[in-house]
């Protein structure tokens, strides 16, 4: 059991106000595998005043300084790979392999990145008799989701510490664990009191009163688009930034000529990457009407093959969901896909096979969408694929950018020409061309209903700063 009873507040591990505690569950198994406090008004009021005492001197020293921190903190979450990998792929579900490359790896490429991106980092430029100065943005609020929890944790605090600004973290009550260890590094590697701040505890109580908190200079979010809104509300009141990370329904356009043995598989393992639980996941299969019986063929034998199983079985490919409630949504999105006609061609809504504890699900491929149903609209969250057949170029573009979401997408040609210029036509934040990787550097965000902002490297370190002109 993993008991952590304390927050951590202006250097120190301390008390929390109330003396609630949140169960921490894993995924594969059900059972309570550990807790945390729920902190209240009370402990964000105490963490916002820390914050905002230590600004002033942490957004004075030098930025080399900042960047020597993070580096330091790269080292130490590196030294506590296993450790995180582990803790994730219990808290989260991902398999355990996958965990180590990306729960574990993605958060300490960030912490380098950005103690680069620092040292590059343009701090004043002259434009007429102007000297253009940029500063840190103040006393941040982070809110952050459960799906790659330490890395979105990483995407807020890396950026915000490297720009000046001191940070109070509310991470997700289901994966809140790898937040404790983050704090004990950033404790460990000397970061000055009140910098960096943990409370954990609920959205409504700990994250609003972040979202509203007057001293709160930026607040920046990641998950759903309905929580992201009403963070947004919140932070009208006192005019804070903010910047927000939310949900997607993203497109993967297959056109006529591309190569279907290598387009299909990829675009399925896309979409169930974590079990489906991915913002950017290309949920959307969208394929020529005239290849869709090929298409379908080569779905269902890629999604089959995500067996799904132990996290850490060395084999299993599909995770459970991170909880009960993911997994009963995830669920009844299945049964709408059904009752509004979709043609379902593997997996449902029985549990797996085997697999009688723990939150899995099928891995599920329905064709025949239409853009009208619901599976085609909503963010599902799971490993439920969606293929819509188009009958020309110009539909399938319309398709692509018909939903209010707009964070990633996917093209796929014979000819890299074509492929790129469909792909700028996208109105997402970022394309895959032919499976181009995932670039850690690279600003990732959203249009439309998908966000505000951008986050990773040079962009995302550029959010946590404000701009001064000084007349001359
Ligand atoms: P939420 O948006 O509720 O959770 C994300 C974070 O916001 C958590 O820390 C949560 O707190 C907090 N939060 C919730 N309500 C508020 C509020 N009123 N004010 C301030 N903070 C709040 O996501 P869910 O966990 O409920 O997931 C629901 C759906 O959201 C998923 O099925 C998926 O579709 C989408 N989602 C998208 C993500 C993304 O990366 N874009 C990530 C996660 C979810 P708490 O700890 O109490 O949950």
């Amino acid at each position: 059991m993993d008991v952590r009873d304390k927050l951590y507040i202006n250097g120190a591990w301390t008390e929390p106000a109330g003396s609630g505690t949140l169960p921490v569950v894993n995924s594969a198994t059900g059972e309570v595998m550990g807790s945390v406090p729920e902190g209240t008004a009370e402990d964000v009021e105490r963490a916002v005043k820390a914050a905002a005492a230590a600004f002033p001197s942490w957004a004075a020293t030098a930025p080399e300084e900042r960047a020597k921190l993070l580096t330091r903190v790269q080292e130490e979450l590196t030294a506590r790979t296993e450790q995180i990998a582990d803790l994730i792929a219990r808290e989260v579900g991902m398999p355990r392999t996958l965990s180590k490359l990306v729960q574990a790896g993605l958060p300490i490429m960030t912490f380098a990145i950005t103690a680069q991106q620092l040292t590059e980092l343009r701090w004043e430029e002259q434009i007429g008799n102007s000297l253009v100065v940029r500063e840190p943005a103040g006393v941040v609020g982070a809110i952050t989701p459960w799906n790659y929890p330490l890395h979105q944790i990483a995407l807020k605090v890396a950026p915000a510490l490297a720009a000046g600004c001191t940070v109070v973290l509310k991470p997700s009550e289901v994966a809140p664990l790898n937040a404790f260890v983050l704090a004990e590094v950033l404790h460990e590697v000397g970061l000055p009191a009140g910098v960096f701040n943990l409370v954990t505890g609920v959205g409504p109580v700990v994250g609003e009163a972040l979202a509203s908190h007057p001293q709160v200079d930026m607040v920046s979010f990641t998950g759903s688009t309905r929580a992201g809104k009403r963070v947004m509300q919140l932070a009208a009141e006192t005019v804070k930034r903010v910047a927000l990370e939310l949900g997607g329904k993203s497109p993967n356009v297959i056109l006529p000529d591309a190569d279907l043995q290598k387009a299909v598989p990829a675009g399925v393992q896309d979409c169930y990457l974590n079990s489906g639980q991915t913002c950017s996941a290309l949920t959307r299969m969208i394929v020529p009407r005239s290849r869709l019986a090929e298409v379908e063929d080569l779905a269902v034998k890629a999604a089959e093959s995500f067996t799904p199983g132990d996290p850490f079985d060395a084999t299993t490919r599909l995770g459970p969901l991170v909880s009960e409630a993911q997994r009963s949504r995830v669920r009844s999105y299945i049964e709408q896909g059904v009752a509004e006609g979709a043609k379902l061609l593997t997996g449902g809504v029985e549990a797996p096979e085997g697999l009688d504890r723990g939150f899995f699900v099928r891995p599920t491929v329905f064709s025949e969408v239409r853009p009208d149903m619901t599976i085609a609209k909503e963010e599902i969250f799971g490993p439920v694929l969606a293929i819509l057949p188009y009958d020309t170029e110009e539909e399938a573009l319309a398709i692509a950018n018909d939903t209010t979401y707009g964070l990633a997408g996917g093209v796929w040609s014979a000819d890299p020409a074509h492929a790129e210029a469909f792909a700028r036509r996208l109105r997402t934040g970022q394309v895959s061309i032919n499976g181009g990787g995932f670039n850690p550097a690279a600003p990732f965000g959203g249009y439309k209903q998908s966000g505000i902002g951008r986050e990773a490297g040079r962009f995302g370190l550029e959010e946590y700063l404000e701009v001064k002109a000084l007349q001359r």
